[in-house]
């Protein structure tokens, strides 16, 4: 379902209505079906990525708050976990309806609060919706098992969910990404205590109100916002939650494993990436620049799976780097909610000084930078930044190994196959690969090669529901996306019949006399 379009002006008239209520009471958790504040009345303010306004303040959840939540969501798992698939479906289409009436309202909400713009924020939304439509078709079937037959005994395996799990979210895409978690979470039976990124909370409120109106039972989905140290460290750790599903960085993921070690928590990390596009001289030059420039100046370059370094075939380094360089120079700079606007301001102070002091650092270490068209207009007190590029580097470089998570691209040339090969898997990251090539076998055999998740040759990222999503090395734990999903959120048990043909030993020695 394509969302209306719709002018910077309705934009901006619709984020007035929408975001007011936001400005109004501290953004509270809610927790059983209920909307309340944190046991300990702390709040933290929430702030404009346009202009550094204050949207509002946000509850600041602590062990109190998810042990209330904990408990919401052990006390409905049994009657959600006893819901026929059937009757699951039915309700996670009607979060997915809900989803796509409300979805300009999410898009707005999501554009303000996270500075990503109204071009990649109205997909995500519907995105939202596709991701729970998916998951509710699986849930009839989402308990059913093999059948694995042996000589003496009928096998056959079933599937349970896990529990209450936790979900944990980051600020980029946060609507999009917290649906591809909790809608398999839900249709596997689980119920889900949710704490969102704390630099984004508004649509992860929008997504419970929402699942609350498509009448999922109190408890089903609860919501606890807060700092990941506190509310994020508190929900790892409690006993009740059998599994935590992140997405966010690495070095929160190690943080996460060790405080989910006490509890033997059930784990699924996607985290950071420092993805390589290759291309080769024989590509299809004209849509391999598109493709590259796409992935990384959309959704403002904070995105898992952007193509942060481009590996070019020195015979056409020179040429492709200056292509891309055109290229970026036209990429629109603007206002979220202006729909004409590719790249907005970044999500927060902290992340734009992250970001901009790559510049320095590149030309410390030599690389050449050159930067795209900032935004005239831009708010006074925004983070807005300006793409940038930086060519002739080497993958020693910072800027080749280190995540920066914005719209900033390192070029790096290579000279023949194998050294592409071991230029894009020199690094701690695995999450995506591209490669562009007009050669079959040599396709398939960098794809092969990659150490990556997931590959995609001659193509941008476009994701199938059904395939395998998550990272190697430092990218990740698991794999969600079709069944993986369902693996993650549930129990297998197998189940041995005996078919009375099979001797079963004696221990007992024998009775003499007898
Ligand atoms: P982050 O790790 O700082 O925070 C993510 C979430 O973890 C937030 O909700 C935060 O509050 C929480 N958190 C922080 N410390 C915690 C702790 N000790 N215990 C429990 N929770 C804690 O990440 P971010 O800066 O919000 O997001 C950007 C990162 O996310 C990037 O590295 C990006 O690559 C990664 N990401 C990965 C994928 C993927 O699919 N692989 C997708 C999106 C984003």
């Amino acid at each position: 379902m394509a969302q209306a379009k719709h002018t910077f002006d309705e934009n901006q008239a619709a984020a007035t209505v929408h975001l007011s209520r936001f400005s109004a009471d501290p953004l509270p958790h809610l927790i059983g079906g209920v909307s309340v504040a944190s046991a300990s009345a702390e709040t933290f303010v929430n702030t404009s990525p346009i202009d550094g306004s204050v949207l509002g303040s946000v509850s600041a959840g602590g062990t109190e708050d998810i042990d209330a939540a904990a408990k919401a969501a052990t006390d409905a798992f049994e009657s959600w976990k006893a819901m026929p698939g059937t009757e699951r479906k039915v309700l996670l289409h009607r979060v997915a309806d809900l989803i796509e009436e409300r979805a300009h309202q999410l898009a707005v909400t999501e554009c303000v609060d996270t500075g990503q713009t109204m071009r990649f924020m109205s997909a995500a939304a519907l995105r939202g919706a596709a991701n729970f439509r998916f998951f509710a078709d699986q849930a009839p079937a989402a308990a059913d098992g093999k059948s694995l037959p042996a000589q003496d005994h009928i096998n056959y395996t079933s599937r349970s969910p896990i529990g209450p799990v936790g979900v944990i979210t980051p600020w980029n895409t946060p609507f999009m990404l917290s649906t591809w978690k909790i809608a398999p979470a839900l249709a596997a039976g689980c119920t889900v205590v949710h704490k969102p990124a704390e630099w984004s909370p508004l649509t992860a409120h929008l997504l419970a109100e929402i699942a609350h109106e498509a009448g999922l039972p109190p408890g089903v989905l609860n919501v606890v916002h807060g700092m990941g140290e506190s509310a994020g460290k508190a929900l790892t750790e409690h006993p009740d939650i059998k599994a935590i599903a992140f997405v966010g960085e690495s070095a929160t993921g190690s943080a996460i494993q060790a405080q989910g070690a006490q509890t033997l928590k059930r784990l699924h990390f996607e985290l950071g990436g420092k993805n390589p596009v290759l291309v080769f001289d024989d590509a299809d030059l004209d849509r391999a620049l598109a493709a590259v420039v796409f992935m990384i100046y959309s959704l403002n370059g904070e995105r898992c799976t952007s193509s942060s370094r481009v590996l070019i075939q020195e015979s056409i380094y020179e040429q492709f780097t200056e292509r891309i360089a055109e290229m970026m120079k036209r990429v629109p700079v603007g206002h979220p909610l202006d729909p004409a606007a590719v790249i907005g301001p970044l999500i927060h102070p902290r992340h734009y000084d992250k970001v901009c002091s790559y510049a320095e650092i590149a030309t410390e270490d030599g690389a050449t930078v050159i930067s795209g068209q900032p935004y005239a207009d831009a708010p006074e007190g925004g983070n807005w930044v300006a793409p940038m590029l930086f060519t002739n580097a080497t993958n020693t470089m910072r800027v080749a190994k280190e995540e920066i998570f914005g719209p900033v691209l390192t070029a790096i040339p290579f000279d023949d196959e194998a050294d592409a090969i071991r230029i894009a898997n020199d690094t701690e990251y695995g999450l995506a690969g591209y490669l562009w090539t007009g050669d079959v076998g040599r396709a398939h055999r960098v794809a092969d090669a990659l150490e990556a998740g997931m590959v995609w040759v001659n193509s941008q990222n476009v994701r199938h529901l059904p395939t395998p999503f998550g990272g190697v090395k430092s990218s990740g734990i698991g794999r969600d996306g079709g069944d993986w999903s369902f693996d993650f959120y549930m129990e297998t048990k197998n189940i041995s019949v005996a078919l009375d043909t099979h001797a079963i030993p004696s221990l007992a020695t024998e009775v003499k006399g007898t």
